[in-house]
């Protein structure tokens, strides 16, 4: 038995920024290709003229690329022809191939012209509410004569193209939810192509051209989100109606917020290109996308390389159930995978946070670049996302000694009376000092205070914090110093920890 090579498409909108929900989509339709063998296609669905923007295609083709989903055919990279047999790949060049349909559909009569107004439909549908609550097309055009068809056309009237559908339940399998079903009723005749004024041919509408680009690029698998479940009896008409084979149907659930409410932009970052803005890693983003509605057959996996998906996912693991996105979890993930990136490209990601504090990465001196990368391998470990080190790291560039002081633990600290002598002793042992304290010496000298002043443990480390940092925690003084006392040497305007503790002793 040979089995059909499979196809699948991801097919956005390019509207607005690439967002959760349609990675998702796109990473599912990837991964099921990949599993598989099969090719994946990317589709722009710009029909939609006035909302489409150039833009939106740009960032999206740059975001799929940036996850890592590459496709096997569709638009090209940029200023390259688009790559595959079977395009074009942007719906607003294959107008003319849409109306070819319309004009085969109407020719054997399973489409019809209808020269219905908008205010004759309107007043129809208010009409049927009122009357048996349901808001179906009436189907008045259906039946017209040819010589009124042919009067209409003559007078100039416009007409939108309906699909005739006859009155049987339209089924169709989605491997998510299993058998699906809805009354023809629920379906009406749908338009296929809108009235227009001023052409003869309007514009088709979404759920009939992508049924015609699916069945021409002979897609085996419709992977998509379910807000487009009730497209579908539509879109199996259409193809019932062309004697075309139906594909399989697999609807993605919803993607909730933590209070399940439908996620937006209200619960926090949304759109892919966001994510990438704040510093999260691509892998971390597919990994955490993937399981959005997918689990490990173990039940308990939770990481997974893009390879490690490839050969894991199958739909059969798709959960019907919305998915909850959690930014927790996110942030674990993202934690994860910045402990495994090479130090060098974690460096490379997170230079662009620091514009305002140093030079450009390309111009910086070579000292600059290993200070900076020993800065961000310190403090890496302790953030969600690249763009949170620069608040991580402030004080090591500096912080108002004021301030620090004022703040209520910190007078708490510093009112010890060892506090003073504590830094009195170092601000000494400082000033006697030539070159930069390192760790080693900074430990004697902690030794000796401890045995000058007498005091211990939290007396006698916060208040040498407090000087040093702001704070009285926060990274050893082994990674701490040669922070500070590099930093002070570099000409970033740091200073050092001499520097530092005098803005402390005596006052
Ligand atoms: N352009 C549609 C969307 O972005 C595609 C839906 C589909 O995959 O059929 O929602």
């Amino acid at each position: 038995m040979t089995t059909k090579r499979t196809r699948v498409r991801f097919a956005p909108s390019p509207t607005g920024l690439l967002h959760v929900g349609n990675a998702r989509t796109a990473l599912y339709n990837w991964l099921f290709a990949r599993h598989t063998g099969g090719d994946f296609l990317l589709r722009i669905e710009d029909t939609d003229l006035e909302r489409s923007e150039v833009r939106y295609e740009a960032q999206l083709l740059e975001d799929m690329r940036w996850l890592g989903l590459d496709w096997d055919e569709g638009p090209g990279q940029p200023g390259e022809p688009e790559v595959g047999n079977f395009g074009p790949y942007r719906q607003s060049e294959r107008l003319a191939l849409y109306a070819e349909h319309t004009e085969r559909l109407l020719a054997e009569g399973k489409a019809y012209r209808c020269f219905c107004t908008t205010e004759e439909l309107e007043i129809e549908r208010k009409q049927a509410a009122a009357e048996h609550g349901s808001q179906v097309y009436s189907g008045r055009c259906r039946n017209l004569l040819p010589t009124e068809i042919e009067k209409n056309l003559a007078e100039g009237k416009h007409f939108a193209v309906r699909l005739r559908i006859e009155d049987r339940p339209l089924r169709f399998h989605d491997l998510v939810r299993g058998p699906v079903e809805f009354a023809a009723e629920t379906v009406s005749d749908p338009v296929l192509v809108r009235s227009a004024s001023g052409v003869s041919a309007g514009i088709p509408v979404y759920n009939y051209v992508v049924t015609v680009d699916d069945a021409l690029m002979e897609i085996t698998h419709v992977i998509r989100g379910d807000d487009h479940l009730s497209n579908t009896p539509k879109q199996v008409a259409i193809y019932e109606a062309f004697d075309w084979a139906v594909p399989e149907f697999a609807h993605l659930s919803t993607i909730l917020g933590a209070d399940r409410e439908r996620l937006s932009k209200r619960h926090g970052a949304t759109s892919i290109a966001t994510f990438r803005e704040m510093g999260y890693l691509p892998e971390a983003l597919v990994n955490y996308l993937a399981l959005l509605g997918w689990g490990a057959e173990d039940g308990k996996t939770e990481t997974f390389t893009l390879e490690e998906l490839t050969r894991a996912f199958t739909l059969e693991r798709v959960t019907p159930s919305p998915a909850i996105f959690d930014f927790e979890k996110l942030n674990w993930l993202n934690r994860h995978y910045l402990k495994l990136a090479a130090p060098e490209r974690v460096v490379a990601l997170t230079w662009r946070y620091f514009a305002d504090r140093l030079p450009a990465q390309d111009a910086a001196t070579g000292a600059i670049q290993d200070w900076f990368a020993r800065l961000v391998a310190v403090f890496a470990p302790y953030v969600d996302c690249l763009e949170q080190l620069p608040a991580k790291t402030a004080f090591v560039f500096g912080f108002d000694a004021e301030a620090a002081r004022m703040s209520e633990e910190n007078a708490e600290v510093l009112a010890v009376d060892s506090a003073q002598t504590v830094l009195g002793e170092l601000a000494g042992r400082v000033r006697a000092h030539t070159g930069v304290v390192i760790p080693e010496t900074f430990k004697v000298w902690m030794n000796e205070i401890k045995a000058a002043s007498g005091a211990k443990g939290k007396d006698l480390f916060h208040p040498v914090r407090i000087a040093l940092t702001g704070a009285h925690s926060g990274p050893d003084f082994d990674k701490l110093l040669p922070l500070i006392e590099g930093g002070a040497v570099l000409g970033l305007g740091i200073a050092s920890v001499r520097e530092r503790v005098e803005r402390f002793v005596g006052v």
